[in-house]
């Protein structure tokens, strides 16, 4: 039988850590969404500093966990370094990245950066994410995306529900088709919307979309939930609220990605 299956939001927000009481709802903790089977966390999308809330939210780890980067900007890598199971060798870890995820990661995560070396780590595999992988009955498949030095999305299929992955991309560029193909009959969109239409013109070639770019990506895709994600710094509870209700005058399916958040699958 199939195990149930779903994925949990562990952090949304883009760039940097924030905190305090205007975040509280939608989180400070960078990017990072645990993939969940039968109970049993089994991998992770991103290893922002989102990951260390995984014991906060009671989540429980296999052995053997798979770690899927979509880029090595510090927002999407500093769990790792705080990742207890990782250093204590509790749990099994292969990170899979673009390019060469062993050489770029052990560059930031080592000294002078960071007391010790990634690659000291018995138990780490690194291995590069260029197609489908097949992790505990999910399928998880990387495709490009638009964003400074290269990234990735990751589209998961699960046993009901198709969920795809876009946390940092700019709409409105050469990879846009590509990246429908991909996305095409995903049931969610997890998508880009760090900015807000005003703000777009000064951050011209930052790599990052609009709510407007995600609700016309999701229309495109003919996907049926839209979830916003990659929160700007600055953006509060509130003015996520506004950007959610702008959201859906164009796509009415459509909320943003908070931790704890859960996504069949
Ligand atoms: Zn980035």
């Amino acid at each position: 039988m199939m195990r149930k299956a779903h994925i949990t939001v562990l952090g949304a927000r883009g760039s940097i850590p924030v905190s305090g009481s205007r975040f509280a709802r939608y989180g400070g903790s960078t990017t990072c969404f645990a993939l969940v089977v039968g109970g049993v966390t089994v991998a992770f999308i991103d290893a922002g500093t989102g990951l260390i809330n995984a014991d906060a939210l009671g989540l429980k780890l296999a052995p053997s966990v798979e770690v899927f980067l979509t880029h090595y900007h510090w927002d999407h890598i500093q769990g790792l370094s705080m990742m207890r199971e990782l250093w204590s060798g509790a749990c099994a870890v292969c990170v899979w990245g673009p390019d060469d995820p062993a050489e770029i990661l052990e560059r930031a995560i080592s000294p002078p950066l960071f007391p010790v070396s990634i690659a000291d780590v018995a138990s780490i595999r690194f291995a590069s994410s260029d197609g489908p992988v097949d992790i505990g009955g999910l399928t998880i498949t990387p495709f490009a995306v638009h964003h400074p030095q290269g990234a990735c999305g990751y589209r998961v299929d699960g046993p009901s529900r198709s969920v795809a992955i876009v946390t940092d991309h700019e709409t409105g560029t050469n990879l846009d088709s590509g990246i429908l193909d991909a996305v095409r009959g995903a049931d969610v969109l997890l998508h880009d919307a760090q900015y807000l239409p005003d703000e777009l013109a000064a951050h011209r070639g930052w790599g990052h979309s609009t709510h407007e770019g995600a609700t016309s990506a999701a229309r495109a895709a003919g996907a049926t939930e839209l979830i916003l994600t990659s929160h700007d710094v600055g953006r509060t509870d509130t003015a996520i609220d506004e950007m959610v209700e702008s959201a859906r005058r164009a796509f009415p399916n459509t909320e943003a990605a908070r931790p704890g958040m859960e996504i069949a699958l």
